[in-house]
């Protein structure tokens, strides 16, 4: 039997102890300046001693989709580092590895992509590991937010989703900024995006299935889902590629983020999707290794299917997840055009 973790050792390498299933002992403990708190698989709550001046109440998530592992590295390393007292965190924090299972076995998901599985959709998935999953998390998270200690001022709620992407991208980090009826650009967060090294910003037109989605609309957190690289293995992650969010985040958990006047991410807003319409007749009329964000002139039929056809409709419109295995019914890519400011 593989001896239980003691807290030092399970914040030293959190990931391990994810991955190889290790017990834990306590449920909460003294760190350098504040306390760790176990909550259950894959997810650890940090609390910094001066509560009543924390600058944000913050989860950051990893992991959703278990073959993206260069995000669940890049939060292993600050839990590692904020064990070790070589970084400060005034911030409250809740880190939550989203898939462990699908993690171990370098899979995308088990059942059901779990990233479609929140706001409540999980209920209809009954049987479903993501959706168990799915509403463990949301119970976390809703905790975390309902459940937070009264500060000296207005604390902000703030929730990044951390991905890679499948293919490579004309931009080589971007933002999904969920849908929101009230939604204003927060330009606060738009600075702190740009100093991660996010090119682009890109604003859903409705509700969605996704963790940043019920963050946003449940709470109000200023959400998002980052894309931050490409797919690849533990081990294989070129992690310098990952250095502008790692120090963003490093900055962020030590301060408040700050406005600048660098230029801000380009901003994108969702002009049509292309819906697969039946297994036999659809075809996706790009090339297989197309890069997200790749424009395509008006008139261009970028998919057909029976009578069904996507048309570019507008003077230029950018492809964004392109992916023709989807099954019936769903969308097998995304069109957004720029908004120019
Ligand atoms: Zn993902």
């Amino acid at each position: 039997m593989i001896a239980p973790f003691t807290p030092d050792l399970l914040t030293r390498d959190f990931l391990t102890a994810l991955l190889q299933q290790q017990a834990h002992q306590a449920q909460r403990w003294a760190g350098h300046g504040g306390h760790w708190q176990w909550l259950g698989e894959g997810a650890l709550q940090w609390e910094p001693a001066d509560l009543a001046h924390r600058h944000a109440d913050l989860v950051l998530s990893c992991g959703i989709h278990g073959d993206e592992t260069a995000p669940v590295e890049v939060c292993n390393h600050l839990i590692r580092d904020l064990a070790a007292g070589h970084l400060s965190c005034r911030a409250r924090v809740l880190f939550l590895f989203g898939n462990p299972e699908a993690l171990r076995q370098h899979r995308r998901y088990l059942d059901d992509d779990l990233n479609r599985m929140f706001d409540g959709r999980h209920q209809q998935h009954p049987g479903s590991r993501e959706a168990t999953r799915a509403a463990q998390l949301e119970r976390w998270l809703s905790a975390f937010f309902m459940a937070a200690p009264a500060a000296a001022h207005a604390v902000p709620r703030l929730h990044y989703d951390l991905h890679t992407a499948i293919r490579g991208s004309r931009f080589g980090r971007f933002a999904l900024y969920p849908y929101r009826a009230d939604l204003q650009w927060n330009e606060q967060q738009m600075a702190w995006l740009q100093r991660c090294g996010v090119d682009a910003v890109l604003l859903n037109e409705k509700p969605a299935g996704t963790f940043s989605y019920f963050s946003s609309s449940r709470f109000g957190a200023d959400a998002f889902t980052l894309e931050l690289g490409k797919v690849r293995r533990f081990g294989e992650n070129d992690l310098s590629r990952f250095s502008g969010m790692d120090q963003g985040l490093r900055t962020l958990l030590a301060a408040p983020a700050d406005s600048t006047t660098t230029p801000l991410p380009r901003r994108f807003r969702v002009a049509g999707e292309i819906v697969r319409q039946s297994e036999a007749g659809f075809q996706l009329h790009i090339p297989d290794d197309v890069e997200n964000f790749t424009a395509f002139p008006r008139g261009t039929v970028l998919a057909t299917d029976g009578d069904y056809r996507y048309v570019v409709g507008h003077d230029e419109e950018c492809i964004v997840f392109p992916n023709p295995k989807v099954k019936p019914g769903l969308r097998a890519g995304l069109l957004v055009v720029e908004i120019k400011p």
